[in-house]
C-alpha cells in the first residue's frame, strides 16, 4: 500500500442555496425573530431542529394565492409529523395524508378531524386498516387483496368502509427526484384494473371516495408539474367514465419540489397555478363536482426548518479541515446524501454563528458517527469556524428527524421546536 502523502487544500464544492427568507441578527442566523443561539439556549442545547411558524404560514399563503380556490391542499404527514406542526397546519390546510397506523395515532393525538384524513401506502396491516376504518379515515386502496381485506374488516366491525382507489398511472412526473408511478410499481393499482375494482367496491356497499393518483416528488420544473396534472385529470376522466360513477374526490398527487442543491431554482408556483386555472376552466363533466386535492409535504415545511449542531472539534487531516459537530446523519440522513440521492451533493449549510462573515476556508462539516458517510458538507467554502460555533443545515423541515436513523450509535434524537 502506498502511504497517502497528499496534503494540499482541496477545491471547494458548491453548497446548496440558502432559502432567501433567512436573515441575520447581530451577525447570527435568525429564525422566529431571534438569533439561533437564543433558541439553542431555550431548547437546552444542540442538536436542534427549529421550524419557523411564520415561514410555514407564508408558504401556505403563497399556495392559496397562486392556486385555484377550488383546489384543496393536503399535508403529507410523513414529511414532518412533529405535533406542533400538525396543529399549526390543521388551521391552514384542507386535509392530511397519512401512510401508517403510527401516523394515524399522531394526527389523532394532534386533535385533527379524522374525517379530513386519508391513508395511502402499500402493505397496510389489518390492525392499521381496522383503526383507520373505525376512525372514518378514507383508505386509499393499493391492491385487489387490500380491498378484500378492508371490506372484510369493515363488515366484521360493522363500520362502512370509506375508500378511494390509488391508481398506478402509465405516466410519471418528469424530472422528479423520486418516481412513484409509471410501469411496474408496488404503489397503487394498475390503471387498467381500476374500473373493475371500483365497481366491486361500490357493489360491496363501501363508500366510494374516488381516486388517488400520485406520480412523484421533488419536481422543480413547472411545465413538468403541469403536464403531470393535465395527464392526471385526463386519466381520472377516462376512469370515471369507465367506472360509470362520478368521483367524489380526486387526489391529484403533489410533487412540488424545493431547491436543495447548487443550480436548483425554485418551482414557478404562479405558472403552476395559472396552468391549473386553465385546466379547471375546461374540466370534463365527470369531474365537475369532484373535490380536487393536491398533497404536499416538503413544499410546505421543508424550507421552513433548519438543523443546528455545534462544532465539537476542529482538525486538519492531510491539509483538509474537518469541523466535527455534535449532529450528524442520524438526524440528517438526507443532507448526508444517503436518502434517495445517487450522487452526493451539498445541501445548503452555513456557520450560523457567523452567518454574515465572508467565507475564508474550505472545510468539511461532519457528524460524530464512526462512518465516512456521516458528512453534512463536503469541502464547503465557509467562514473559519472554531469549537463552539453553530452550524446550520437548511431545508431541514422535511424528511429530517423522522427520516433518519436516530438510534444509530446511541446518540439519540435531536430536540425539535416550532418557533
Ligand atoms: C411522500 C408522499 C407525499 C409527499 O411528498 P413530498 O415530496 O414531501 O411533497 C405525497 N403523497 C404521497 C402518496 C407520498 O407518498
Amino acid at each position: 500500500m502506498q502511504p497517502d502523502t497528499r496534503s494540499v487544500a482541496p477545491a471547494a464544492k458548491p453548497l446548496g442555496p440558502v432559502p432567501a427568507a433567512f436573515e441575520a441578527i447581530n451577525g447570527e442566523l435568525a429564525i422566529g425573530g431571534q438569533p439561533v443561539s437564543h433558541w439553542v439556549e431555550r431548547a437546552g442545547g444542540t442538536p436542534l431542529f427549529l421550524y419557523s411558524r411564520q415561514m410555514i404560514e407564508q408558504r401556505m399563503a403563497q399556495l392559496r394565492a397562486a392556486l385555484p380556490h377550488r383546489l384543496q391542499v393536503n399535508y403529507a404527514v410523513k414529511a414532518n409529523p412533529f405535533r406542533p406542526i400538525l396543529q399549526l397546519l390543521a388551521g391552514l390546510t384542507d386535509g392530511f395524508d397519512i401512510a401508517s397506523g403510527g401516523e394515524l395515532a399522531l394526527v389523532r393525538a394532534a386533535g385533527i378531524d379524522l374525517a379530513r384524513v386519508s391513508f395511502a401506502g402499500p402493505g397496510k396491516g389489518d390492525d392499521e386498516l381496522s383503526a383507520a376504518i373505525l376512525a372514518g379515515v378514507t383508505v386509499n386502496i393499493e391492491s385487489e387483496g387490500e380491498l378484500h381485506r378492508a371490506l372484510a374488516i369493515s363488515r366484521k366491525a360493522g363500520q362502512r368502509l370509506r375508500a378511494a382507489l390509488r391508481v398506478n398511472p402509465d405516466f410519471t412526473l418528469r424530472g422528479s427526484g423520486m418516481k412513484m408511478g409509471g410501469g411496474a410499481k408496488p404503489f397503487g393499482i394498475d390503471a387498467a384494473q381500476v374500473p373493475a375494482l371500483a365497481r366491486a367496491l361500490i357493489a360491496e356497499g363501501a363508500e366510494f371516495r374516488g381516486l388517488h393518483i400520485f406520480t412523484g416528488s421533488q419536481a422543480l420544473d413547472a411545465d413538468a408539474v403541469s403536464a403531470m396534472q393535465h395527464a392526471v385529470l385526463a386519466l381520472a376522466d377516462q376512469l370515471a367514465r369507465e367506472i360509470g360513477s362520478p368521483l367524489p374526490t380526486l387526489n391529484m398527487g403533489g410533487g412540488f419540489g424545493i431547491p436543495y442543491f447548487a443550480g436548483d431554482t425554485p418551482l414557478d408556483l404562479p405558472a403552476v397555478g395559472a396552468a391549473l386555472k386553465d385546466m379547471f376552466a375546461t374540466i370534463p363533466p365527470t369531474l365537475a363536482d369532484t373535490s380536487l386535492h393536491i398533497e404536499l409535504g416538503r413544499y410546505i415545511v421543508g424550507e421552513a426548518g433548519i438543523y443546528l449542531a455545534r462544532v465539537l472539534d476542529r482538525k486538519v487531516s492531510h491539509g483538509q479541515v474537518f469541523l466535527i459537530t455534535d449532529g450528524g446523519l442520524h438526524h440528517q440522513l438526507a443532507a448526508s446524501g444517503n436518502f434517495g440521492t445517487v450522487v452526493r451533493r451539498n445541501y445548503p449549510i452555513a456557520i450560523a454563528s457567523r452567518f454574515t462573515q465572508v467565507p475564508s476556508e474550505v472545510a468539511s462539516v461532519v457528524g460524530r458517527l464512526c462512518t465516512p458517510l456521516d458528512r453534512l458538507a463536503d469541502n464547503g467554502w465557509l467562514p473559519r469556524a472554531e469549537v463552539g460555533d453553530l452550524v446550520a443545515v437548511f431545508c431541514a423541515g422535511a424528511y429530517g428527524a423522522t427520516a433518519s436513523p436516530a438510534q444509530f450509535l446511541g446518540h439519540g434524537p435531536a430536540r425539535e421546536m416550532l418557533v
